[in-house]
């Protein structure tokens, strides 16, 4: 039985949607629910005032115009329509398509399902701290390729990646770039007035938002960006994204947006002291561990451990009361050891035996020392269980997985 709170540091899962989003959402469940669709009536109206300015708050954090956002339910589905849309829209002029190893199964899946329909996919591979390197990215685009899809930041080790270089080699070959921002947006600048993207993904949850709202950017100028629907239905969202706006959630997602870059920097910075303490305090109490992930260029939420000659299962199963994941959430359902991992060159054993921690908004000083504290705790407690890897030498236990 725990005795204290629960603490959470899973936040490339998913955030705690901030107070003050929930209280600018809650109008428009309680009084303005109208659908923002509705020509004729006040309730239509006043939904439709809500989304065209956190359309245009949306828009204008990000240098874009509003007529280049459209609201979907997440960047699942933003990752789908672009990445679909994109690659039919363009078939004639070529078939191949270009993406990285660490990418997030909602794009590996979707380029993957492309190949079925006749679509060629190269995927890029990175160093082991998970960077894509440009010039190897520009040496996989080929004159038939019309699409490429890198993410700004990994969901796993942080690695953020140069987005403005892959973008300038894309743009030099006429290769429309999409780009996965869901763990980039309001944590690292993005000002797509300057950065050569044409498609931009991302979720409003992974930044204190509601969970249900999502954007894709869609350029319209210099080049313009037409997609193939894949949804049909109705003529909302310029015919690319049928079906009734949800105007809580994407009142909510403007909100959150505003609040995270009122004070983008200072928070992030006070983010990366608190990660920097737990990433010290963990490197000193659990021998054998080592970081997964780049020194610079990293999300200042991000911590990804590996600690060998440890049955990971069994560590979290110590950690009843601090919210953590091993690998990906995504990833985790299966035993599969993580393809990010993997594409690093980790052994399956190193691979298999990562904690992901994800800090937030929320996060205190007591809360990363009594997470560092707990994790020690809990691989003692399984490492004195198991003979094989008493002591925790991980020389001994490398065979272990
Ligand atoms: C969470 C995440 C996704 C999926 O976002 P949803 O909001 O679940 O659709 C895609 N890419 C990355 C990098 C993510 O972190």
């Amino acid at each position: 039985m725990r005795d204290t709170a629960p603490i959470y540091l899973d936040n490339h899962a998913t955030t705690r949607p901030d107070p003050r989003v929930v209280a600018a959402m809650l109008p428009y469940l309680e009084e303005s629910y109208g659908n923002a669709a509705s020509r004729h009536h006040a309730f239509g109206w006043d939904a439709e005032r809500a989304v065209d300015r956190a359309r245009r708050t949306l828009a204008s954090a990000l240098g874009a115009a509003p007529n280049e956002i459209v609201f979907t339910s997440g960047t699942t589905e933003s990752v789908n329509l672009a990445l679909q849309g994109a690659a039919r829209a363009r078939r004639p002029r070529g078939r191949h398509l270009v993406t990285t190893a660490i990418e997030h199964p909602a794009v590996l899946e979707t380029l993957e399902a492309l190949t079925n329909e006749g679509f060629e996919l190269e995927v890029v591979g990175v160093d082991g701290a998970g960077r894509v390197d440009p010039a190897e990215f520009a040496a996989a685009l080929r004159e038939d390729t019309t699409l490429a899809s890198v993410m700004f930041a990994n969901n796993e080790v942080g690695a953020i990646q140069p987005i403005a270089k892959i973008g300038a080699a894309c743009r030099a070959r006429g290769v429309w770039l999409h780009v996965d921002a869901a763990q980039a947006l309001g944590r690292l600048p993005i000002d797509l007035a300057e950065l050569p993207v044409e498609l931009l993904s991302a979720s409003a949850h992974k930044m204190h938002g509601p969970k249900g709202a999502g954007l894709l950017f869609c350029r319209s100028r210099a080049p313009h960006v037409t997609l193939e629907p894949v949804f049909f239905g109705g003529g909302h969202e310029r015919g690319l994204r049928p079906g009734t706006l949800d105007v809580p959630a994407i009142v909510g997602f403007a909100t959150a947006l505003e609040i995270a870059l009122a004070d983008r920097e200072g928070e992030q910075a006070r983010i990366a002291a608190l990660r920097d303490r737990l990433e010290s305090l963990l490197l000193d109490s659990v021998s054998g561990a080592r970081r997964n992930g780049p020194d610079r260029d990293r999300l200042a939420a991000n911590l990804n451990l590996s600690i060998p000659g440890v049955a990971i299962e069994a560590v979290l199963a110590e950690l009843e009361g601090l919210a953590v994941s091993s690998g990906s959430a995504c990833a985790s359902a299966s035993q599969r050891p993580s393809h990010v991992l993997a594409a690093m060159g980790l052994s399956p054993a190193l691979a298999r035996a990562s904690l992901r921690f994800g800090l937030s908004r929320f996060t205190t000083l007591r809360e990363v020392d009594a997470a560092a504290e707990q994790v020690a705790a809990a691989v003692a407690a399984v490492r004195s269980r198991s003979p094989r890897t008493a002591g925790g030498n991980p020389k001994n236990s490398a065979s272990i997985d």
